[in-house]
């Protein structure tokens, strides 16, 4: 079936509308009719070819929220006119050991996960296309349930990216009561990193280049707050934080961070910048037996599991509606850190 969407028919045009081709549901599928999408780095990151192996005309979009419009016959969890969404995988093997495990983001298959856009599509269609189009067809594996208010959806859009690559990692790592956690970069995905961290009752410290996030990241939650150009207010930390959350998205220095970590502490980056970062110096590491590790997304039941967390405790995104024309732009101020903290498209500015 024909949909409306937005793509970038290269690495230098502006985003554009576009008539896209949906599969018809099979019998597992869901078509959703999408009434939010949120914006993440990512999309700006693929859009524009910072990334290799991008294919044209791509459609972003992977914080998906709207309602089940038609129902495959063997579909069992959803039926007409449910919320659903969808987040940055649509498919994987279902039978690897990460997929067994459900962990489909490391899919050890042969072709890894399906990613929402930019992944190989089925039925002799292109690469999937993601959430900035009027609607999707997805398997009800890889499909959510939204427990928040009909008021919450748009600003809960972006829990299935920002949200969930800031809880995964938290959770892996035992974030916690009495647990010091610094989240590094106060953008779509700190924000939520922020609000999670407290949630789950950690002393968090949010660390920010920008001097006029200080009083709003104490406001989403944070105990502390370091402006990260300032060497003093860094070095005050030396030695104590148990878990470090990087989700800047450009190159930096690692060694600021690393040097702040207890023994045994560890830095976990989920930012995926376009250079890589300088390497890292080895003597904050060997002391101390200090760890650099990378996180990925989520799983899906963990991704249901942050969904239900947070709709049992009110918890949001910050965001700021945008129409579909405005998505350039949008990427613009997101590359100036001018966005508290997550644009969120409303789908029907696209008609
Ligand atoms: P974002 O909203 O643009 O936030 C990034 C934040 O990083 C900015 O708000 C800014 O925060 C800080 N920052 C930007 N440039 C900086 C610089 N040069 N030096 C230091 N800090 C800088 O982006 P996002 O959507 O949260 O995504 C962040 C990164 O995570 C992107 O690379 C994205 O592709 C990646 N990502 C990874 C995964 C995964 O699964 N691993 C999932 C989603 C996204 P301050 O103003 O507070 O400094
Ligand atoms: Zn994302
Ligand atoms: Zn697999």
């Amino acid at each position: 079936m024909k949909t409306k969407a937005y793509a970038a028919a290269s690495a230098k045009a502006p985003l554009s509308p576009i008539s896209i081709d949906r599969r018809e549901p099979g019998p597992k599928d869901l078509a959703i009719d999408i009434l939010y999408c949120g914006v993440c780095h990512s999309d700006l990151h693929t859009a524009r070819g910072e990334w290799p192996g991008i294919l044209y005309p791509c459609v972003p979009g992977h914080e998906i929220i709207g309602t089940v419009s038609a129902v495959g016959k063997d579909v069992t969890k959803f039926k007409v006119g449910d919320v659903a969404a969808v987040g940055c995988m649509v498919d994987s093997c279902r039978q690897c050991r990460s997929c067994e495990d459900d962990l489909e983001q490391y899919c050890e298959g042969p072709h890894s996960f399906t990613g929402t856009y930019n992944g190989a599509a089925k039925g002799g269609l292109p690469n999937t296309f993601g959430g900035y189009s009027k609607n999707i067809v997805v398997d009800e594996h890889f499909v959510l349930s939204v427990r928040h208010s009909k008021e919450q959806l748009g600003a809960a859009a972006p829990l299935l990216c920002a949200g969930i690559t800031t809880w995964s990692p938290l959770r892996h790592w035992n974030v916690g009561p009495g647990k010091k956690v610094g989240i590094v970069g106060i953008g779509g995905l700190g924000h939520m990193g922020v609000k999670l961290a407290h949630a789950l009752g950690a002393h968090v410290v949010a660390f920010t280049t920008s001097d006029s996030k200080r009083q709003a990241a104490l406001d989403l939650g944070a105990d502390e707050v370091v402006v990260s150009k300032n060497r003093e207010e860094m070095v005050a930390h030396t030695g104590t934080f148990d878990f470090i959350l990087d989700t800047v998205a450009a190159s930096h220095n690692l060694d600021a961070l690393t040097s702040l970590l207890k023994r045994d502490g560890t830095l976990t980056l989920v930012g995926v910048p376009e250079e890589p970062h300088p390497s890292p110096s080895v003597f904050p590491l060997v002391f101390g037996r200090k760890a650099i590790a990378g996180s990925l997304i989520g799983g899906i039941a963990e991704t249901q599991e942050m969904l239900d967390f947070c709709a049992e405790r009110g918890i949001t995104c910050d965001v700021e509606m945008i129409a579909m024309k405005d998505i350039d732009h949008a990427y613009d101020r997101m590359l100036k850190s001018d966005v508290k903290y997550r644009f969120v498209i409303d789908m029907a500015t696209l008609d």
